[in-house]
């Protein structure tokens, strides 16, 4: 397809914008970049993803033990380093016109590209109970890395039982005077070797088959929650100083709404094996695809296959 020279001239014309700077994201700029393509990706946060609020990586192959701040900060500045360009701003809107995409941001600007990878990943998903928003900063927390310091020789708590929350708990627990582990069943979907590593931490104190019902305070911050046993419906209380709720994420896909490409039922993209959604050009890569594996390794699995699939159709769908 010959391009419109109003696009060719255009500083804003790219081969291919990505959505989401994690590590799916950042490694299809990695690999476009390296295929001489120009890119830009868009960020709204900080660069890194989840990774970024990971305290520590175990499972990345090569690295025994990594800070999840410092992998972040190495994807980006391997991407950002060979020319990819950083876009700070939300995108607030994907449409295709005539081959070409066009990518608007909630500035009001529009970037054009052959090509569109999103990687907008997941966000919190919440509890949706009384104190977690009233809370939210002053004891309620999403992040362990970003506040544990605040709570150094204080009691926290944790609800949840995947990865996450177990994860965050053995970090919390080496900070923090007692970590309260709240889960709503005896078992936990976390790796084996992560469960093992909580149940044998002195710091950290069980509370299962339990889901909290309220973050309570004192108007200006946290100083306990309210528990119920799902078995017997006893109520609890403890006094803590920070809750972390990490019970799962959901996917963000607000800003594509429109190009009707989430899976009905779960609202995840579906992709064919070249990470490519039923638009053509339009790839989808990281934990927003719809999958039943969502690690670090898997990301960059997915951002590769995109950006090379991605290259191969722009040599043969566009003219030189
Ligand atoms: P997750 O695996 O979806 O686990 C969410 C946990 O929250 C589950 O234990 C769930 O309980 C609980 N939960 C959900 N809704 C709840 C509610 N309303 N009230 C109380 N509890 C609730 O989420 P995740 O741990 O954040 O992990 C997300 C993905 O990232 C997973 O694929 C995970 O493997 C991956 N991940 C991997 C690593 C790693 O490999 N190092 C680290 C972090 C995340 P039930 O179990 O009863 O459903």
């Amino acid at each position: 397809m010959r391009i419109d020279t109003n696009y060719i001239n255009n500083p804003h014309f790219f081969d291919v914008l990505i959505i989401g700077a994690g590590p799916a994201g950042l490694t299809a700029a990695l690999y476009a970049q390296r295929a001489n393509l120009k890119v830009a990706f868009f960020e709204k946060d900080t660069p890194g993803g989840k990774v970024v609020k990971t305290s520590v990586v175990e499972n990345y192959p090569g690295f025994k033990t990594v800070s999840g701040p410092d992998l972040a900060l190495n994807f980006f500045q391997q991407a950002s380093s060979i020319g990819a360009k950083f876009i700070y701003g939300e995108v607030t809107n994907i449409s295709k016109l005539n081959e070409i995409f066009h990518v608007t941001t909630s500035d009001g600007m529009v970037r054009y590209s052959k090509v569109v990878i999103i990687a907008s990943g997941m966000t919190e998903r919440k509890l949706n109970i009384p104190g977690e928003i009233e809370y939210y900063g002053k004891g309620v927390s999403y992040c362990a890395i970003c506040d544990a310091a605040i709570y150094k020789n204080k009691p926290v708590a944790v609800i949840g039982g995947g990865n996450t929350a177990l994860e965050e708990s053995l970090y919390l627990a080496d900070i923090c005077s007692k970590v309260y582990l709240i889960h709503r069943r005896q078992g936990f979907r976390a790796e084996e070797v992560i469960i093992s590593k909580v149940k044998q931490h002195k710091n950290i104190q069980l509370i299962l088959d339990a889901v909290p019902l309220s973050f309570d305070g004192d108007g200006k911050k946290i100083t306990g929650l309210t528990y119920e046993n799902v078995i017997d419906k006893k109520q609890g209380k403890i006094s803590i100083d920070c809750v972390f709720p990490f019970i799962g994420f959901l996917p963000v896909n607000n800003f594509f709404e429109k190009l009707n490409i989430k899976n009905e039922n779960n609202g995840f993209v579906d992709v064919d094996s070249n990470f490519q959604t039923k638009i053509v050009g339009l790839y989808c890569v990281g934990d927003v695809v719809n999958k039943n594996i969502r690690q670090i390794s898997t990301a960059i699995n997915d951002g590769t296959i995109a950006a090379v699939h991605a290259k191969k159709y722009i040599d043969e769908h566009f003219e030189k």
